[in-house]
């Protein structure tokens, strides 16, 4: 049986002379791997290879044998849609990698039968996964488009798209802190200060904090429903209040995910680019 599906290329490595095992997220949320044969690109008419990280590509799939229905072949595979600019940039090349690792590690493996395919085919999301597609290719759309602005509209604060793409993964998987009420007395916080404790999973009000809450420890309030709700061209108009606490977002995304630092190979290029958790302090 022959599946059509789109999906972000997530992972690649070479395989054999010329080919490539390609992982894809798809439209469902869930990922698969492929062999692409012939797509390292060369041969006798010297193609270029397609099969760059973070294309969104449209292919046909076939289970690569009755036993082995965790890889599959890939058949006729075109881009959809390819970055132009940010990967020539290494801090967004390696923030994109950063986006694709932590994608690939999260995202539920699809599992082959008829259903599944029909599912599949038809780009039918699992409830918890749904937002996973939406979430990156967002993420990897928009560090593309902030490289096509004029510097002075926005500048390229890579730490921004860092972590507006943490809170909305955080979102997307349920893993966002309540911010509708005081984490310890449950007092509903609606515009009241509030104080971020990502050590408790969420926030709390003045009076239990028991310190006068200022605009700066308020900010991380304000943003998790504007991460949430807001689209990036909204997200991109506004006078955001950036992350002081990037660490503590960092930590926060390391303990709900069941990731670690350690476990990301993208980590150290992310923080030898400058970006991430010891951002502005
Ligand atoms: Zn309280």
């Amino acid at each position: 049986m022959q599946l059509k599906v789109e999906g972000i290329l997530i992972a690649k490595a070479p395989w054999r002379e010329r080919d490539v095992r390609g992982t894809l997220l798809l439209r469902s949320g869930q990922q698969i791997t492929a062999i692409f044969y012939g797509g390292q690109g060369g041969g006798a008419q010297q193609k270029a290879s397609t099969l760059e990280l973070g294309n969104m590509l449209h292919l046909e799939i076939s289970a690569k044998g009755a036993a082995t229905q965790d890889l599959w072949t890939a058949h006729e595979w075109k881009v959809l849609w390819a970055s132009e600019k940010l990967r020539h940039h290494w801090p967004s090349f390696c923030l994109l990698c950063f986006y694709l690792e932590v994608l690939k590690a999260l995202a539920p493996k699809g599992v082959w039968d008829e259903a599944w395919g029909t599912a599949t085919q038809q780009n039918a999301a699992t409830e918890e996964f749904k937002g996973l597609f939406t979430v990156a290719s967002n993420a990897v759309f928009q560090i593309e488009e902030a490289h096509r602005r004029p510097q002075e509209v926005t500048g390229l604060d890579l730490n921004w798209h860092w972590a507006v793409f943490l809170g909305k993964l955080l979102f997307a998987l349920g893993w966002a802190p309540c911010f509708g009420q005081c984490c310890f007395c449950g007092q509903a916080l609606g515009h009241h200060p509030a104080r971020w404790l990502a050590a408790e999973g969420g926030f709390a009000c003045a009076n239990c904090f028991g310190q006068n809450l200022d605009a700066a420890t308020d900010s991380w309030h304000q943003l998790w429903p504007l991460w949430a709700k807001e689209k990036y061209p909204a997200l991109i108009q506004m006078v955001h209040p950036l992350p002081a606490q990037g660490l503590a977002l960092s930590e926060y995304f390391f303990y709900q995910s069941s990731l670690t630092a350690a476990s990301l190979k993208s980590w150290p290029l992310l923080l030898a680019a400058g970006i991430g958790p010891h951002c502005r302090g």
